[in-house]
């Protein structure tokens, strides 16, 4: 991920926006409405419903107080790139029903951690043991801590198929920075340090080898 990410929040001058997800300016205006489309007739005003416009991308993102209405599909991160794309579906998903059912959210994205959990060569039968597969592998033992309290794993952990995992949103919401973070650290990371490796000099590379072998 380049930079942090921003959730869009009522007023704000800059966030990451809904629908391009680009850092920028915002543009904020009070929704109106009239009886006659050119916007003449008779007037309505209902100072809860906003509507603010991205400096990028030009769409509109509608508000009501605080919450955003539409698009639905907000408030989280974009998937890590390097996510496989059924993961980054399961992702995409999930945040598109954030707003109407955080436990689904929530479910969502447990599917996903498992296939993670298989695709980065665990089992992708137990959780548990997937996930202490993946410390071991070098996952910040945190990330294990973090989706204890969560329960997603652990002794406390929900059973697929019975859906309690958690119920409010912002917990949910942490749940996508926990996927992305799990990609970041297992899949992100060892490609960069790999193409940085590769892009060295290739007599240095032999100094190194030497080195190494001499030791
Ligand atoms: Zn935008």
């Amino acid at each position: 991920m380049k930079g942090k990410y921003i959730a869009p929040f009522l007023d704000g001058e800059a966030f990451n926006c809904v629908s391009c997800h680009v850092y920028t300016k915002q543009n904020w205006y009070y929704l109106r409405g009239s009886s006659g489309p050119d916007g003449y007739g008779d007037q309505t005003n209902d100072p809860r419903f906003r509507i603010s416009y991205c400096e990028h991308c030009r769409f509109p993102t509608i508000w009501y107080g605080e919450s955003v209405i539409f698009p639905l599909n907000m408030s989280v991160e974009p998937p890590n790139d390097d996510l496989p794309d059924d993961i980054k579906r399961d992702y995409e998903e999930a945040s598109s029903i954030l707003n109407l059912s955080p436990r689904g959210t929530a479910a969502l994205l447990r599917l996903g951690i498992q296939k993670l959990c298989a695709h980065l060569g665990q089992s992708g039968k137990n959780i548990n043991t997937d996930i202490k597969g993946l410390v071991a592998a070098g996952l910040p033992p945190r990330v294990q801590e973090a989706l204890d309290s969560v329960r997603v794993i652990g002794n406390d952990a929900v059973h697929p198929g019975k859906i309690d995992l958690m119920d409010d949103r912002s917990t949910a919401s942490q749940l996508f920075r926990l996927v992305n973070f799990i990609a970041q650290k297992m899949i992100t990371e060892p490609r960069e340090i790999d193409e940085i490796y590769r892009n060295l000099p290739a007599e240095k590379l032999q100094g190194i080898k030497d080195r190494d072998g001499n030791q």
